[in-house]
């Protein structure tokens, strides 16, 4: 069987690394992704146990701990005073095995181009049109050339060209929130934080986290602001930046000295964020949809690229048993109900989050001290999330 695999994202190099593994079987793949080689994504991540553990199937173990950073724990703090309101003991839901780690997202996308082989990859390759040519899909690329596969996979993000085109359109749709970063923070700029941990600053309609990325205490930085009746222009969101800039600093007037003087003179860029509706079927002539181009959730629990390497893991076990399409239908049917269980908790998450109302605050910060410093509850509650295997 010959593969396509569109985008060398997340979900599409762990899909490639997974079946690069498997060397026996009969699946030759190769994977086009549109950027160039040496483009270098910014930002952090972190990733969960449910995450890791699929990663170490392909080596992730062996990855130097200086890429790295392995925090404790989860600080909650309030964004307006700066007050410390509770902590989550990560050490309760992960293990040296299945860690919960922060990681630079270009050092997770170098591991994973790594570990292919060099041509297996190719990039400059922006797919702009797929044909059934027999029972062929042919893919056509912006430089005009072309390539033939068995079966499509869909790896290409929440803009996902092949979803609009070979699935119902309108999946899309704006969250109401806008994600703001700031370029990576030296440790030296950081006071009065635990700087060997995450920090989550809760506040009225937005929340902000810090954490360390690696050895050398690189820290990143992201807000989530969200205002009912923001408008974004679906085909360019760039119009509306100037809006997204005045809301940020609009809210940030309003944060604790500390984390404003943290992030006061750096650069700022923002990008709304996007869901894409979790589609009931997202397997269509031979082209499977996986990742953000399938299932889009807002990052309140940190669980998007998580959820896509769950994609990958529980495909590639289903690309290797015989009955393919009774197998993808399965596949679909599992991912679509974990993929709604994880994004109820990211909706519980923001609502959590964004609390802004003074009564209920004070029981936020009440029941959650109580439940988070119950190690049973802490167990029972995330273990469904992190330590799911598909
Ligand atoms: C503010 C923010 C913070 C987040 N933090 C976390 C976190 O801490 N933990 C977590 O698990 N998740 C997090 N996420 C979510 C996570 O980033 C995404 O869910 C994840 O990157 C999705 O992976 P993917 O492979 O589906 O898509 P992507 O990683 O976006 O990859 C898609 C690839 O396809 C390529 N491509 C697109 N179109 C084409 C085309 N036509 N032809 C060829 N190539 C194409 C793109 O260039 C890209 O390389 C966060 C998201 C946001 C917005």
């Amino acid at each position: 069987m010959k593969i396509a695999i569109i985008g060398a994202g997340i979900s599409g190099l762990t899909l490639g690394n997974l079946i690069f593994s498997n060397k026996n079987q009969e699946i030759e793949f190769q994977i086009f992704e549109k950027r160039k080689k040496d483009h270098k994504d910014s930002g952090g991540i972190q990733l969960s146990p449910n995450a890791t553990n699929i990663l170490n199937i392909i080596g992730f173990k062996k990855l130097d701990y200086a890429n790295f950073h392995l925090p404790k724990s989860i600080n909650f703090l309030d964004l307006l005073s700066g007050e410390k309101i509770f902590d989550l003991n990560i050490l309760d839901i992960s293990s040296r095995d299945k860690p919960y780690i922060c990681i630079k997202r270009s050092v997770l996308i170098d591991f994973l181009l790594n570990r292919l082989q060099k041509d297996i990859v190719n990039f400059n390759k922006e797919v702009i049109n797929i044909k059934n040519i027999d029972n062929y899909k042919k893919i056509i690329f912006s430089d005009g050339t072309s390539y033939l596969s068995d079966l499509i996979i869909s790896a290409d993000g929440v803009f996902s060209k092949i979803r609009d085109k070979e699935f119902n359109r309108d999946q899309l749709s704006f969250s109401g929130s806008v994600a703001f970063r700031t370029d990576y923070i030296k440790s030296s700029e950081i006071f009065e934080l635990q700087k060997e941990n995450i920090s989550v600053f809760m506040g009225p309609s937005s929340h902000s986290v810090l954490y360390p990325l690696n050895k050398e205490k690189d820290f990143n930085f992201v807000s989530i602001i969200s205002k009912k009746g923001l408008k974004v222009d679906k085909e360019d969101w760039t119009k509306n930046i100037n809006n997204f800039n005045d809301l940020f600093y609009e809210k940030m007037k309003n944060w604790n000295n500390n984390l404003r003087n943290i992030i006061k003179n750096k650069k700022i860029s923002c990008w709304p964020i996007f869901k894409v509706k979790t589609i009931d079927s997202r397997i269509q002539n031979n082209i499977i949809l996986i990742g953000d181009a399938a299932h889009a959730i807002v990052p309140y629990h940190a669980q998007g690229a998580a959820q896509s390497i769950e994609d990958a893991y529980l495909l590639y076990k289903h690309l290797k048993k015989n009955n393919l399409y009774l197998n993808i239908q399965n596949f679909q049917k599992i991912r679509k109900k974990r993929i709604l269980e994880v994004e109820k908790r990211s909706n519980v998450n923001q609502f959590i989050f964004h609390l802004s109302n003074n009564y209920l605050k004070f029981l936020r910060k009440n029941i959650l001290k109580f439940l988070l410093k119950n190690r049973v509850f802490v167990k029972i509650y995330f273990n469904k999330l992190f330590n799911h295997k598909p």
